[in-house]
């Protein structure tokens, strides 16, 4: 099983892609030589894997599991608070080791607690989503304020990855397709092979097999490896990782977190992106051969019908991450090429109104 190399300023840490990659587990482990280890899942994954994982480290090491309850408010200080006490209390120290297994949401928050737990101390990925081929990669962990997502956070790197593609079977299918929608943005922004690929093979997202899973998850972590080794924390390149994310998040924040998954969303964002692209650049991408894609995935096409352009306009404004009335798309010259374009909300309602 060949393991792709990212490469950080602080770490140079294996993501081990494949079918049974968690019988890797222990070998990395033993790399690392802590005194403990500290496994934290969610009810879900908890139920349906909690054995295995403890069957494969319990008996070399002292082993503890936190299980928090499953879905984004976990991401909560109340929760990292939780895991710290856990840790304290079994008397965890700088040698132990943490397991984030799980989504996203286990990963992000698990990984905040390991960076902030007696200053940082080593933490594994061990994802069990599709979606956590982007979230397990880069570097990011956070919790959500209510006052913004993902806004206490810092950038702290793995000592590995470890995604083990049979977890993903039990994934439901709206979360696989929440995941899928990373792929698609992955292979969009850089990659017009991965694109093709995809198009030609995914029409039902039941009917994907295991070896083309392993393919995209292996090559989208690639995209996202490549782009963050180039731009760590965040300040240029990194940004074409947004690509679908501006209207995106917006439509998500304005249904109201979990109404409409984060795929969902920027699934419907990507597609503006793109007829933004068609209209702005004087170019013709394939935009209703993918909306056609999307629909037979099961994706959503259009903004959903109780949000109005100013509504979302305004919601795209107030985002942290953007300066007052200057909105910046990730735009594609073409598949697997990005450029950027900023608007203002008068110039978008204008466009939109044409
Ligand atoms: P998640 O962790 O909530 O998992 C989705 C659901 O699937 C949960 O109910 C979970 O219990 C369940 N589940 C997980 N694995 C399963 C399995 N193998 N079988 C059956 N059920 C399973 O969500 P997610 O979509 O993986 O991640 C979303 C989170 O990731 C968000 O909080 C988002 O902010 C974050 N994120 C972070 C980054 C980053 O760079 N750090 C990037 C993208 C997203
Ligand atoms: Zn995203």
């Amino acid at each position: 099983m060949e393991s792709i190399l990212i490469n950080t300023t602080e770490e140079t840490y294996p993501v081990i892609v494949g079918h049974e990659a968690i019988k890797k587990l222990p070998n990395l482990i033993r790399g690392i030589s802590p005194s403990k280890i500290l496994i934290v899942t969610d009810t879900n994954v908890d139920r349906l894997y909690g054995d295995c994982l403890i069957d494969l480290v319990g008996g070399e090491w002292t082993t503890y599991k936190h299980v928090i309850k499953s879905g984004e408010a976990a991401k909560s200080f109340e929760m990292f608070y939780e895991i710290h006490t856990f840790a304290l209390q079994n008397e965890l120290d700088r040698k132990s080791v943490v397991i984030a297994f799980g989504g996203g949401v286990v990963g992000d928050l698990t990984g905040f607690v390991a960076a902030t737990y007696m200053r940082g101390i080593p933490f594994i990925q061990v994802p069990t989503t599709l979606l956590a081929h982007d979230s397990a990669v880069g570097g990011k962990v956070a919790i959500n304020h209510p006052e913004g997502k993902n806004m206490i956070g810092a950038f702290y790197q793995p000592k590995a990855v470890v995604y083990d593609i049979q977890f993903l079977k039990s994934l439901p299918k709206s979360e696989l397709r929440s995941g899928f929608a990373e792929v698609i943005k992955h292979s969009l922004i850089r990659s017009e092979s991965l694109f093709q690929f995809l198009f030609k093979e995914v029409r039902q997202l039941e009917d994907i097999t295991i070896d083309n899973l392993q393919r995209m998850i292996r090559e989208g972590i690639q995209i996202k490896a490549d782009v963050v080794s180039k731009d760590e924390k965040e300040l240029g390149l990194r940004a074409i990782l947004n690509f679908g994310h501006t209207l995106g998040h917006a439509i998500e924040a304005e249904a109201g977190y979990g109404k409409l998954s984060h795929g969902d969303s920027i699934a419907i964002g990507m597609l503006f992106a793109i007829w933004l692209s068609n209209k702005t650049l004087d170019i013709n991408l394939p935009y209703h051969e993918l909306k056609t894609w999307f629909k037979e995935i099961g994706f959503p096409t259009e903004v959903p019908n109780d949000q109005t352009t100013e509504q979302l306009i305004n919601k795209m404004k107030k985002d942290k991450k953007t300066k007052s009335n200057q909105l910046t798309f990730i735009l594609l010259k073409d598949i697997g090429v990005t450029t950027s374009a900023i608007f203002t909300g008068e110039e978008l309602f204008a466009l939109l109104d044409e």
